[in-house]
């Protein structure tokens, strides 16, 4: 911390949804928060505007070809300038940073939080796929340093919320909730032509593109699954999904005497960013109040794992555990591509994955090479099956 007590913080992904919502957070807290670093994948405008306004030490643009411009634009304000993977990975290591949150999409933000957990800073986890892909090894480096893992995802922060007070009392069992998403209720047959416009459409919620598609194919849930197992140290039978289309009750934790603690609230993600940035603290905020008058119901529902075959393909990874849940994960940053360039229908996108998942080797102890191996020959295999008849459009 700096001595004016400002939490410095890192956001790798500030470009993105869930990046511009943690800066609206630090922006209504500046006593509490400084802007330390700050990178993009290739939005280099938004980038160069976020510097101007919060001047951080450095920016990363994680595309080459931007590099030049945004130094140019930068560089009589101090803040400097970096680009590429390595300089990614490598910033959180910088010894001002006190906390990272992670808001990557997928795959890519695996190194860097690793790297971040190795250099000791503790986090802040939106990157749901980076415990998907690897969360043995990631909560075991973060054990090992030290590292707390504060949860952004919204079900996950809820969980969190609620075992404040409770971390000598055994779980007995976890309920994530998941609204349903644009589709629910359709059939299996109705998905086959669901279209891209429509699955971009979540009902609750307005995120980046890729977990909007996770989001109406449930396989968000699903990763959730495997995220909640890692974050919470849990067996797979511990774990459960039920349906609440409101998405007021944002997850359920079940204790060993019977009792179930729920943390709820009006869908916005700024809520979880601020309790995970804020941690153990609960800032003021002036975000709007749930009235129980506009919600004369919560309603809870099972989710339809025949309609929506990722949620189950998701379980199994799990329950396999090793590199199952990588193959998984990498299959469907393929498939969610693939369907969002309209190359493959939105059922496809399961038949890609259990493709995936019954063709590429398994392995029982991966090590970070592995999951890098395995990350990279499913996203080969599943873009040579693109081609195949009921996959592709
Ligand atoms: P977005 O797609 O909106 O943002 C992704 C961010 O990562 C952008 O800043 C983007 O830069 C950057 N980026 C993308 N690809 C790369 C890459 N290869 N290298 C470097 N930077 C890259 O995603 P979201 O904010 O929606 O989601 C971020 C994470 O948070 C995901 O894992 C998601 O599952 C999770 N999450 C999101 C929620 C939400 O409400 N959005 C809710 C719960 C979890 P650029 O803008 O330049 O492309
Ligand atoms: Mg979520």
């Amino acid at each position: 911390m700096e001595e004016s007590g400002k939490k410095r913080i890192a956001i790798l992904g500030s470009t993105g949804s869930i990046g511009t919502q943690a800066l609206e957070v630090i922006g209504a807290h500046p006593d509490r928060f400084q802007v330390e670093i700050l990178t993009a994948g290739s939005n280099a405008q938004l980038l160069m505007e976020q510097a101007l306004k919060f001047k951080p030490n450095a920016v990363v643009i994680q595309d080459e070809s931007k590099y030049k411009w945004l130094k140019d634009q930068l560089f009589d304000q101090g803040i400097k300038v970096f680009c590429g993977d390595q300089a990614l990975a490598e910033i959180v290591e910088m010894d001002t940073i006190d906390l990272v949150l992670t808001a990557l999409v997928g795959f890519s933000g695996l190194k860097p939080t690793m790297k971040a957990i190795e250099s000791g800073k503790q986090i802040a986890l939106a990157n749901k796929e980076t415990l998907v892909v690897a969360g043995e090894l990631v909560t075991k480096a973060a054990s090992e340093k030290g590292v707390n893992i504060y949860p952004v995802d919204s079900e996950h922060s809820a969980i969190f919320q609620c075992l404040a007070g409770e971390f000598h009392n055994p779980i007995e069992k976890i309920y994530l909730t998941a609204s349903g998403g644009p589709f629910r209720g359709k059939t299996y047959d109705e998905l086959h032509t669901v279209t891209r416009a429509q699955a971009l459409k979540h009902p609750n919620w307005d995120m980046g593109a890729k977990i909007t598609i996770d989001s109406a194919s449930m396989m968000n849930k699903g990763l959730e699954v495997i995220e909640a197992k890692w974050l919470f140290n849990l067996r797979p039978d511990q774990i459960d999904v039920v349906v609440h289309p409101q998405s007021i009750i944002h997850s359920i934790v079940q204790f060993e005497d019977g009792s179930m603690k729920a943390q709820m609230g009006l869908p916005d993600m700024k809520l979880p960013i601020q309790y995970a940035l804020g941690y153990p603290e609960r800032l003021k905020s002036d975000f709007p109040r749930f009235d129980f008058m506009k919600y004369p119901s919560l309603t809870f529902e099972k989710p339809d794992f025949e309609a929506f075959k990722n949620l189950g393909l998701a379980f199994d990874a799990m329950f396999r555990g090793g590199n199952a849940p990588c193959i998984l994960n990498a299959a469907n940053e393929i498939a969610v591509d693939a369907f969002l360039k309209e190359k493959i229908t939105f059922t496809g996108m399961s038949d890609m994955i259990a493709m995936c998942l019954e063709e590429i080797a398994y392995i029982s102890k991966p090590n970070l090479a592995d999951y890098s191996d395995t990350d990279k020959a499913t996203r080969e295999f599943a873009r040579a099956i693109s081609q195949k008849q009921g996959i592709a459009r």
